[in-house]
């Protein structure tokens, strides 16, 4: 019975992330999100992929306003997230927060490849797509805000010390008797070979 539900649900979820574009008069358009990862495709292939687990919905302020030919969306996105440190392995807590702007224009029967005037608007934090028809879906650029803030190799501390490479003790909560001599054995090889010159 809740599966049948959580279907029916589905796409009012969905249409949440859509702005039909009259709605966007003189003053900025906002819009308050807070949808469950399930609404993001990108969100939960990533989590499939063991990238990260997300704990909780997907909340964003957006808003969209019209300027010049195009439409200017600004927006924050956070979301609470899990993360395993790429050195000790543990689980920990973190979110993503992020702030974006992005550059909307109207897709029309133009070449795709005339766009040279894209650059003038290149800034780090700013996207340029296009729109088609009466409404813009945010979904996809939701989704790849936050997949873009997810590290690759995550830490649990900038100063996490890891895992043993011989015993596998995790070095920030245990020590371990194993000698760390080989890397500066090699050091020392090296020093000899630059004296016998
Ligand atoms: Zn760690
Ligand atoms: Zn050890």
């Amino acid at each position: 019975m809740l599966c049948i539900l959580a279907f029916l649900c589905l796409p009012y979820w969905i249409d949440r992330v859509k702005i039909r574009i009259d709605h966007i008069k003189n003053k900025p358009y906002e819009l308050i999100v807070c949808e469950p990862v399930e609404t993001f495709p990108v969100l939960m292939r990533l989590q499939a992929d063991g990238e990260c687990t997300f704990r909780g919905p997907v909340q964003a302020e957006i808003a969209v306003e019209r300027e010049f030919d195009h439409l200017k969306v600004s927006g924050r996105v956070q979301v609470p997230i899990e993360l395993a440190c790429g050195r000790c392995l543990t689980s920990y807590q973190s979110a993503v927060d992020s702030t974006f702007r992005i550059i909307l224009r109207k897709e029309s029967a133009r070449q795709p490849e005339v766009v040279e005037d894209e650059t003038e608007l290149c800034d780090d934090d700013l996207i340029s797509s296009t729109y088609s028809g009466d409404e813009i879906d945010l979904t996809h650029e939701i989704e790849e805000q936050v997949a873009m803030e997810i590290p690759f190799k995550p830490l649990c501390d900038d100063d996490c010390k890891g895992l043993c490479p011989s015993c596998g003790a995790d070095l920030n909560s245990n020590s371990c008797s194993c000698s760390k001599e080989p890397i500066n054995l090699k050091f020392g090889a090296l020093k000899d070979f630059k004296i016998t010159r």
